[in-house]
């Protein structure tokens, strides 16, 4: 029998290299557990035909002597990363019957390691929320509390590593869409250096600030999924070349900066005190904590909210009705294109168009979409200085525990709010990791988040590692 509840990407590598089981046998408890539980869960909008037959290839480089850490673990994927042959619908209507015609970079490197894709699991429609609650495929609960959301945008794919419903799972971030729905299901969460994994074969959201970030039941997990996927890649012209990632040099890295001004409101009382013991654990293993200013970094949201809907507007304004994708009738080219996409995106994504479309307009332009990468131009520039002084820079990852399906969707402010400490670090490109910390009276999860200086995830993984070995 496979404990796959304590199971993890090395054990599973040690026990198939051993013969243990097989790549096949590993798959099929996977494939028995989305089936029991698939249903009330809907973390998958679908699970592959083909899922056996990618775990016998996996299988055959075992037997040649090829296989690496990631051969045979079987992943979740978010709808939202182009699999060749595969729908992706980034969860939207416009989208349904999109098949893609190529594998995107991860997905072409995870094959070559003999990864097995699951299935694609649900999102926020073109991950734009933090509940995915605004798919058009329906919401997706939360494995630990079924009445709450699991958060989002990637929330189909932290379902399903915390359901035991896939070894490892893959997400994307625009702001937040690894580290809040890993916060709300109990897992590590990375969000990756701008420029350190492809982002070719992605649906873009915000091309600025999209990235893809894995999620792991431990920190290694999900270092074992970084550093096989993070590589310079001639076809993304935002890949850094690895060269150029070297900008970094200090060792021995142990001071920690919290910028307590930016969560003296809004956080809630029982994240404050998780996080102030959370301090205490770092510095009986030796951490320094300092306290840090970061004045333009409270402005980070309100950027943010201007920045993603313009480029979210020049983005979704592909999907016409006519070149591929859901498609509506009408008497001419403007009512084509007003139908198709009148009913082919839904709520949120219309209403980030709109606001897109506006701050992009003329006559607005300077007040609010210059305005806005002027003051992200500061917020770099800041956080930047920071890491001159300290090491890290450490807050709660989201304000609030794990909240009740149906909470907040009337609300878009309130659920722009989750995103709050998750704004600095994607628009300045640094990574981040959300870590686990302890659970509430409920048992819903805390969760707390590191940020480094670009291209540092190592730092990120050894503060995480040893924050594990505490427990
Ligand atoms: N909560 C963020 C938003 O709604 C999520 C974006 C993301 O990371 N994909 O914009």
């Amino acid at each position: 029998m496979i404990d796959i509840k304590s199971l993890t990407i090395e054990k599973a590598h040690e026990s198939l290299q051993k013969g243990e089981y097989s790549c096949k046998e590993l798959a099929e408890i996977y494939l028995k557990n989305i089936l029991e539980k698939n249903k009330e869960i809907n973390a998958y909008l679908e699970v592959f035909d083909d899922v056996l037959e990618q775990a016998e290839i996996a299988q055959k480089m075992f037997s040649d002597g090829s296989a690496t850490l990631l051969t045979g673990i079987p992943f979740a994927i978010k709808d939202i990363i182009l699999i060749k042959g595969k729908k992706a619908s980034a969860a939207s209507k416009i989208l349904e019957n999109y098949v893609a015609s190529y594998d995107s970079t991860v997905i072409k490197d995870l094959k070559k390691e003999g990864a097995v894709f699951l299935g694609r699991t649900n999102m926020d429609e073109f991950a734009m929320g933090s509940s995915s609650q605004t798919s058009a495929y329906g919401v997706t609960r939360n494995p630990l509390d079924l009445s709450r959301v699991p958060g989002g945008s990637s929330g189909g794919s932290a379902a399903a590593l915390a359901g035991n419903m896939s070894l490892a799972a893959l997400g994307t971030e625009t702001c937040g869409s690894v580290r809040e729905p890993a916060a709300f299901c109990g897992l590590v969460g990375l969000r990756t250096t701008y420029g350190a994994i492809s982002r070719n074969g992605i649906i873009p959201m915000g091309n600025s600030l999209d990235q893809v970030g894995p999620f792991g039941k431990n920190v290694r997990d999900v270092e074992i999924i970084f550093n096989s996927l993070s590589r310079y890649d001639k076809e993304d012209s935002t890949s850094v070349p690895m060269e150029l990632r070297n900008v970094d040099s200090r060792k021995d890295c142990k001071k920690i900066g919290v910028p307590w001004h930016l969560f003296e409101d809004g956080v809630d009382k029982e994240v404050g005190d998780n996080f102030k013991q959370s301090i205490e654990k770092l510095k009986s293993i030796g951490y320094e904590i300092v306290d840090i200013e970061l004045p333009y970094s409270k402005y980070s949201l309100a950027a943010y909210y201007i920045i993603m809907p313009a480029e979210v507007s020049t983005n979704l304004s592909r999907f016409d009705g006519m070149r591929y994708g859901f498609s509506h009738d009408g008497k001419d080219l403007a009512e084509v294109y007003k139908k198709s996409r009148g009913e082919g995106f839904g709520k949120e994504a219309r209403r980030r168009i709109l606001l897109g479309t506006y701050v992009l307009s003329h006559g607005y332009y300077d007040a609010y979409y210059n305005k806005a990468i002027k003051v992200r131009e500061k917020i770099k520039e800041e956080i930047v200085n920071t890491f001159k002084k300290v090491d890290f820079i450490l807050t709660p990852t989201v304000p609030i525990t794990a909240f009740k399906i149906g909470e907040k969707m009337d609300d878009p402010v309130a659920m722009y709010l989750c995103d709050i400490f998750s704004a600095p670090a994607n628009l300045t490109g640094v990574p981040s990791i959300a870590l686990p910390s302890g659970f509430n009276k409920e048992g819903l999860p805390f969760s707390i988040q590191f940020m480094a200086p670009h291209f540092r995830e190592d730092l990120l993984f050894k503060v995480g590692k040893d924050l594990e070995n505490l427990k």
